[in-house]
């Protein structure tokens, strides 16, 4: 097995002089050294091949003895040496200080065709930011990250990825609804892979602490590394850095929405500087259309990071951001500024990405009516987002109101609640729709082809992948497979896995882990 290690951060940016790894507060460090915990008895479960290829892995390397051993921490790649990065957070809405690589083991760096990536162990044991936590994860979350990391990146979001999912061997002790219940599970490891995982947090916890200097070598590295078109170690590098963060994190958020994705745990640690999708803990798939829904159990009261509120959090997220560089700034207005690009870029994209989801080439001042119209009566009776989307692109314009209805009524959760005033509502929005449809030059032929390039047929519906959990508790892997190969055309029609394309089975409306998430892991 050849990794082409080319290690960075590890290399350019300060350590923590300090090697013992027992949990502490860490000063003037981009990092800790930490050694991953030996474990048990490490078995690879799954290996995505395609994230295995990006960083120049052949499947027989999946296979041997040193890929179990390195991606499960129980070998350190000679000439490597991993750490746990240092970050805060604003977690809910409050600054929560110093969090850091709890569980998360950075290995090292490769570059593959002249494209850098970072590997990265989550679940591979305590570092200095463990806090009162293990540093351990469970089968059931490792198996959502690895699938829905991978899922994401066919359908088209950016994300970090997964390069494998493994057991360690050893059991973990957790309490799933934190209720006093505590039973031990699998302990479970994933290698995660991206350009680099630092977040906002990474830059957060030098300016909380007033600690200039090395924000400002941390915003250097990253544009230098990161952002190679902007030049870096001037003001105006600095304020065009956050631009093109503002940007990444928008485009970002709306693919979440295109596509019904909800994060669940939008805290400024969980917000990559890169504009990826991290750390998938309690996140969900919209099933019925709710704006107001979120998978995370923790969240319930105040739901702040329900589906319809991402794209704000992203730009409060985005606000505290500023603050921290702000420092190497000193001038408020280009952020200022920034703040407010996003607010009118938003105004174009989202209504950009319903159009698209609509089939509308042309772009007609009434959209917005229709869009806003939609979305309401979308939540009238439950109405399962993805099979809906994916339905619309069969109506045509020859469709009456009712011969349009009839083709949509799989996306129904609940068919007897059509009635009455509801019924009038979607007769009333699918005869403006065809009629607006009518106005497009394109055929409903093409148009069909391009809504299906849009919205999703498969998605990792929360019960599904709550079998595959419950399968792998069981020690059957199939349905990890499965779902993994079903997920990378996520697009296609595939027929032979019509069974996938369907509303939430009703035992799955209440069930731990399909409905409720906590975010325990
Ligand atoms: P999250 O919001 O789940 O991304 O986690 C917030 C913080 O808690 C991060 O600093 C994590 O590294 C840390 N953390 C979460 N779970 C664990 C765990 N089992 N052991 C140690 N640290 C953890
Ligand atoms: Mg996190």
């Amino acid at each position: 097995m050849q990794l082409n290690i080319q290690d960075t951060f590890n290399k350019k940016l300060p350590a923590d002089p300090n090697k013992n790894n027992g949990r502490r507060q860490v000063f003037e460090s981009c990092f800790s050294y930490v050694t991953p915990k030996t474990p048990a008895q490490p078995s690879v479960l799954h290996v995505s091949e395609e994230t295995a290829a990006l960083v120049g892995l052949t499947k027989v390397d999946t296979q041997s003895p040193d890929f179990r051993d390195i991606f499960t921490g129980a070998k350190v790649i000679d000439g490597t040496n991993p750490f746990a990065m240092c970050y805060g957070g604003h977690q809910f809405g409050n600054w929560a200080g110093q969090l850091g690589d709890g569980r998360a083991i950075n290995l090292t760096e490769v570059v593959e065709k002249n494209q850098r990536w970072a590997l990265q162990l989550k679940g591979a044991g305590p570092t200095p930011y463990s806090r009162s936590a293990d540093g351990l994860a469970v089968l059931r979350s490792s198996v959502r990250e690895h699938l829905c990391s991978e899922a994401m990146f066919h359908l088209g979001v950016p994300t970090t990825r997964s390069l494998s999912l493994s057991l360690s061997g050893d059991q973990v002790l957790r309490d799933v609804l934190y209720n006093g219940n505590s039973a031990y599970e699998k302990g479970a490891i994933v290698c995660r892979v991206a350009p680099s995982f630092i977040r906002f947090g990474n830059f957060q916890i030098f300016a909380s602490r007033r600690d200039k200097a090395n924000l400002q070598k941390l915003t250097d590295y990253t544009i230098q590394n990161f952002f190679p078109e902007i030049e870096s170690g001037t003001k105006e590098s600095y304020i065009a850095f956050f631009n093109s963060v503002v940007d990444k994190t928008l485009k970002m958020v709306i693919h979440w929405q295109r596509v019904g994705f909800v994060h669940g745990v939008m805290n400024t640690d969980n917000m990559s500087i890169l504009g990826l999708t991290i750390d998938f803990g309690p996140y969900g798939w919209l099933e019925g259309y709710d704006k107001g829904w979120t998978p995370n159990t923790t969240d319930r009261q105040h739901k702040r990071y329900r589906y319809g509120n991402q794209l704000s959090i992203a730009l409060w997220n985005l606000y505290q951001l500023a603050n921290a560089l702000y420092i190497l700034v000193e001038d408020a207005k280009p952020f200022e500024d920034a703040l407010e690009r996003y607010k009118s870029d938003y105004a174009k994209a989202y209504p950009q990405m319903m159009r698209d989801k609509l089939g509308l080439a042309q772009k007609v001042d009434k959209d917005f009516e229709l869009i806003a119209e939609l979305e309401e009566i979308l939540e009238l009776t439950e109405t399962d987002m993805t099979v809906f989307f994916r339905l619309l692109s069969n109506i045509t314009t020859e469709d009456t109101a009712s011969s349009a209805l009839e083709k949509l009524q799989k996306a129904f959760y609940e068919p007897e609640e059509l009635i009455r005033g509801i019924l009038a509502n979607w007769q009333a929005w699918l005869s403006n729709y065809i009629v607006r449809l009518q106005k497009e030059d394109q055929s409903d032929f093409a148009r069909k082809a391009f809504m299906d390039s849009v919205n999703p047929k498969f998605v990792l519906r929360n019960y599904m992948a709550q079998l595959a959990i419950d399968a792998a508790e069981n020690g059957n892997y199939d349905l990890i497979d499965e779902l993994y190969q079903l997920l990378k055309l996520p697009y296609a029609e595939q027929k032979e896995h019509e069974k996938w394309f369907a509303k939430r089975p009703e035992w799955a409306r209440h069930k731990v882990g399909c409905s409720m998430l906590s975010c325990s892991s």
